[in-house]
C-alpha cells in the first residue's frame, strides 16, 4: 500500500465513523418502535404523548410493546392484543380495517388494544344515558355505541389511562 492509498483509507473509515455516529443521533431524536410497523408509529406516540398529559409516564419501545398491520381472519375482528412468547405484547390491526378507517377509528382502536397490551385493562361495556359507550374498552359486543370523535376524545382518554378497573 502507498502512502497515498494508506491515507486515503484511513479517511475514508474516518468518514464513515463520522456517518455512523451521524445516523446513531439522528434514530435517538426522531422516535422509533422497534418490532412496531412504521405506520403505527405516529398512534403509539401518540399513546404516550395523551398519557403524559394526564400524568401517566408511558413509554411502550422500553416495555417492548410490538404491533403490526396483518390480516385478521376472525370475521368482524379489527384488531388484537395477541400474546405471543416471542412478543410478549403483540398490537395486530386488520389490513382491511387499516385501508378503509379514519384517523380517528384506527386511533381508538390501536388506543383499545394498548389498553390491553400496555395498561393491561380489561373489557368496559358501560353505556352512557345516550347509549353510547363509557369506555373504548368496550367489547365490540356489549351493545354500547362507539362515539370516539375530537369533540369527546379527551374524556374518553381521561378514562383510558385513569379509571379504576371494577372486574
Ligand atoms: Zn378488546
Amino acid at each position: 500500500m502507498t502512502n497515498f492509498n494508506f491515507i486515503r483509507t484511513i479517511a475514508f473509515s474516518l468518514l464513515i465513523t463520522l456517518v455512523a455516529c451521524g445516523k446513531d443521533t439522528e434514530i435517538q431524536l426522531n422516535k422509533e418502535y422497534q418490532g412496531v410497523d412504521v405506520e403505527l408509529w405516529s398512534y403509539f406516540e401518540k399513546f404516550e404523548k395523551e398519557a403524559a398529559e394526564r400524568g401517566v409516564k408511558i413509554d411502550l419501545a422500553v416495555a417492548g410493546i410490538t404491533g403490526t398491520n396483518e390480516k385478521i381472519h376472525a370475521h368482524g375482528t379489527v384488531g388484537l392484543c395477541n400474546h405471543r412468547l416471542d412478543q410478549p405484547n403483540h398490537v395486530i390491526i386488520d389490513l382491511n380495517f387499516w385501508a378503509s378507517a379514519s384517523d380517528n377509528s384506527k386511533e381508538m382502536i390501536i388506543f383499545h388494544e394498548l389498553g390491553h397490551c400496555y395498561l393491561e385493562r380489561s373489557h368496559n361495556d358501560n353505556k352512557k344515558s345516550d347509549g353510547t359507550c363509557a369506555s373504548i374498552m368496550r367489547s365490540g359486543r356489549g351493545g354500547c355505541i362507539d362515539f370516539y370523535n375530537k369533540a369527546n376524545k379527551a374524556a374518553y382518554l381521561d378514562e383510558l389511562y385513569t379509571a379504576e378497573e371494577s372486574n
